[in-house]
């Protein structure tokens, strides 16, 4: 019986291996020059290859007008371009956010959001299916973790949504749904596709990353000395208040979490900043935004006031007034503090409402 399953187990493997191929979406430079290399082609076909996806972004072989037919052939035959296709999406094209239901070749899905301010074009990324940390007040949360998401597939959700965008993305923000700090490789590896020079070009700056407090990746990031932006989803004052809402709180307690702020600071001369979701009757009055100012005043940082967007749990967001007096306690703050009016939440697209089933 142990032997059946087993065979039976690799069959399926195999089969489901068949239907999916690898994404050329995802892949280095360095993976693009052994594939030509497989074809007895030159070095600089990978560099016509990597500029067609990453440069110029196009959904086709067809369109890459300056590479052999048989080349074509014979990487169509083999790999994919996109690993994504957009199912569905919420918001009319000219709306201030957008949100985008995508599917995976294995057929599970994610979500996606483009959003406009001014000048400014942010797409929020998704880096795994579901997330495993079951945060109380978010969504995504509540799915439990199906998988990471693959480079390819971290990287294709810029390159879809950049072709619906009237104009070109200034921002990416690790916000969407998952921790990516709990994917790093894969996480890492995509931000370096979308900074790279030669292709999507997109400055180390204009790249946030948020972890609710993986504190060895914290500091595996410092130590590698990333230049991408770092926030950290604080949403409380006290270790006590943390772990109400945030089960990893218990693993990586907020005086530890503090102590990895000093050491990536030290190590990369960068402000981290914190986030902060502003539940009502949780972690909105004045004596929390005083415990607040206490706790990172000593620390490099900025601070983004979340108010809270519902999903339907016990929690509720603070009326506008109540928001703005918490905000008022800041006001001789040493540190710079900004507040995220998510857009989108109307439909659900705000901070921690993305969910699939
Ligand atoms: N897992 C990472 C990144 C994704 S969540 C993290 O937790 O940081 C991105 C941000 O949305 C986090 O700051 C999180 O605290 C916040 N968030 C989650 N649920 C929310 C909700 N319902 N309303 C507002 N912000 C929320
Ligand atoms: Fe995961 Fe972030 Fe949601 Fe917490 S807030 S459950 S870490 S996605």
């Amino acid at each position: 019986m142990g032997d059946f399953s087993f065979y039976n187990y690799h069959i399926t493997m195999l089969l489901n291996r068949k239907h999916i191929k690898s994404s050329l979406i995802g892949m280095s430079i360095g993976d693009f020059t052994s594939i030509v290399k497989d074809y007895d082609e030159p070095k600089y076909r990978a560099e016509q290859l990597f500029t067609w996806i990453y440069k110029r972004n196009v959904q086709s072989f067809a369109e890459m007008e300056n590479l052999p037919k048989q080349l074509k052939i014979n990487i169509a035959n083999n790999y994919l371009l996109n690993p994504l296709k957009i199912l569905k999406v919420t918001g009319a094209k000219l709306a201030a956010t957008r949100k985008f239901l995508l599917e995976c070749q294995d057929g599970k899905k994610i979500e996606a959001v483009l959003m406009k301010e001014q000048k400014r074009i942010t797409i929020c990324l998704s880096s795994q299916i579901g997330c495993a940390l079951g945060c109380e007040f978010c969504a995504t949360g509540k799915m439990g973790i199906i998988r990471n998401l693959t480079i390819g597939e971290i990287v294709a959700q810029y390159l879809l949504l950049l072709k619906e965008s009237e104009k070109p993305i200034t921002n990416v923000v690790f916000m969407g749904m998952g921790e990516p700090f709990l994917n790093y490789d894969n996480v890492i590896k995509a931000a370096d596709l979308l900074n790279h020079p030669d292709g999507i070009n997109l400055g180390a700056r204009h790249i946030t990353i948020s972890t609710a407090g993986i504190i060895p990746q914290i500091l595996k990031f410092a130590k590698e000395k990333r230049r991408y932006k770092l926030a950290i989803s604080l949403n409380g004052s006290t270790q006590e208040q943390r772990l109400k809402t945030m089960p990893i709180a218990k693993k990586y307690p907020i005086d530890k979490l503090l102590e990895s702020v000093k050491y990536y600071y030290n190590a990369t001369r960068n402000l981290v900043t914190f986030e902060y979701v502003l539940i009502s009757d949780i972690n909105d009055l004045e004596l929390d935004a005083k415990r607040l100012i206490n706790l990172i005043s000593t620390l490099p940082c900025k601070l983004n006031v979340i108010p809270y967007n519902e999903i339907g749990s016990k929690f509720r967001r603070p009326s506008d007034e109540k928001i703005r007096e918490f905000l008022g306690n800041f006001s001789n703050a040493t540190f710079t503090v900004t507040t995220r009016w998510s857009k989108g939440a109307d439909i659900n697209a705000g901070c921690g409402q993305l969910v699939v089933n």
